[in-house]
């Protein structure tokens, strides 16, 4: 996938040979081994070049046509573009392209919509929900009163009648619905019909599926949320940033939000990228990865299941999957360790109603949209759920099949090369 080598690493390495060994070494971490990490992609060379680029020379505070430096008229025109094409991609009456990060789009949407004290819900951290949706460690969590929901902890599924009552019984300003780990479709059309009944705002934090949405693999919240969050660089496969999308009457509170409410000067060499990414994700070609990641997931969820794991949910809808390790008799912090050892990338996470503490935890979260963007496809699902498979019952006896089954895979598959 993608040709030719990188040159970024060479002009680093004429300066600062230690820096330039260190970034050599993550390059050839990432060829070399299987992305499994649910969050994680590959950006294309036109987006890793925009970000490296002398765009982040330049001062920008305020919005195309309404800067507080001189100098912006070309910057201007590049974050119109980004706009307009942020707009088109997702069918969007407005957007702000600024967000550093998944992070920061999130509180400046909190900050534009709520008073300190006011009640928010969003999804539990435990069950699936990031941090910025309202976790007592986030600045959502020690700013606002956060009403958290769970999901049902049999199901591992959202369930809507109970968001509804708790929603009733707390009357909140602002509804959010997304997740970091939730292997499933969400009815956003639900969710917005709850949040109207009590009067409250609606935001959909898009991050982890945001590519599956732009490429028709998953259904938009756009036509239901007031207001859309998202990440640029996972499923969306653009540089490391955030996004806020909403209806143009919250247009203004928003843009004021991000700048001068919680940001200074934005980052136009990512919103360079940003514009690249989306222009790239209009293309057809994107539709059929978006559609191909979902088909891989779900090879990989039988496959997996066919090995005798446990899925939460039973299976996916979307990119990624939750396994339940307990009938496998091993945790989600050994199982992300040894996988490691044996080049497979993926990351422990709590299950719903996890008796294992965080940092170790019953489950591991496994997505497939990074190694899609490498090519592989469904034989390579069905090997790498016997990789996963053989490292969790027979790590030692096994290590050295799996690590040469993952060194064939990657070298059928190059990464930027
Ligand atoms: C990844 C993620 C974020 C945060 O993104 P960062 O860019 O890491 O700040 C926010 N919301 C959800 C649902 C996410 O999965």
């Amino acid at each position: 996938m993608y040709g030719k080598p990188l040159d970024a690493i060479g002009f680093v390495e004429n300066f600062d040979p230690v820096v330039a060994k260190m970034m050599g070494n993550e390059l050839q971490r990432q060829q070399d081994g299987l992305e499994l990490i649910a969050s994680e992609n590959f950006a294309s060379p036109a987006v890793i070049a925009a970000m490296g680029s002398i765009l982040t020379n330049k001062y920008a505070e305020g919005l195309p046509g309404n800067r507080y430096y001189g100098g912006c008229h070309y910057v201007d025109e590049l974050e119109s573009l980004c706009i307009e094409r942020a707009k088109q991609l997702f069918g969007a009456e407005a957007a702000n392209v600024q967000p550093h990060s998944g992070a920061q789009a999130n509180m400046a949407v909190e900050l534009a919509i709520l008073q300190p004290g006011d009640t928010m819900m969003g999804m539990s951290l435990a069950n699936g929900g990031h941090l910025s949706h309202g976790s007592p460690a986030n600045i959502s969590g020690k700013y606002y009163n956060v009403v958290s929901y769970d999901v049902n902890h049999e199901t591992g599924l959202i369930d809507y009648d109970q968001i509804r009552d708790m929603a009733k019984k707390c009357s909140p300003k602002l509804i959010i619905a997304g997740a970091s780990a939730y292997p499933r479709a969400i009815d956003f059309k639900i969710f917005a019909d709850i949040a109207h009944e009590v009067g409250a705002v609606f935001m959909v934090d898009m991050a982890h599926i945001a590519g599956l949405i732009a490429g028709g693999a998953h259904e938009s919240p756009v036509p239901y949320a007031d207001i859309v969050t998202t990440t640029t660089h996972k499923t969306l496969r653009g540089p490391r940033g955030g996004l806020i999308l909403s209806r143009e009457e919250y247009a203004k509170k928003i843009n004021s939000a991000v700048f001068p409410g919680i940001q200074g000067g934005p980052l136009e060499h990512i919103i360079a990228a940003k514009a690249v990414c989306f222009q790239e994700a209009m293309q057809p070609e994107f539709k059929t990865y978006a559609h191909n990641i979902v088909k891989n997931a779900k090879v990989l969820a039988s496959a997996l299941l066919e090995e005798g794991f446990d899925l939460v949910t039973g299976g996916t809808d979307n990119h990624l999957m939750l396994a339940d390790l307990r009938p496998m008799n091993i945790t989600g912090a050994e199982l992300q360790v040894r996988c490691d050892a044996n080049h497979i990338t993926l990351n422990k996470n709590a299950i719903p109603g996890d008796p294992q503490k965080p940092s170790v935890t019953s489950g591991v979260r496994i997505g497939t949209a990074a190694v899609t963007t490498r090519g592989l496809g469904e034989d390579e699902m069905k090997q790498i759920a016997r990789c996963i498979a053989l490292t969790a019952k027979d790590y030692e006896g096994t290590a050295t099949e799996v690590k040469a089954t993952v060194a064939q895979i990657c070298e059928k598959f190059p990464l930027y090369r």
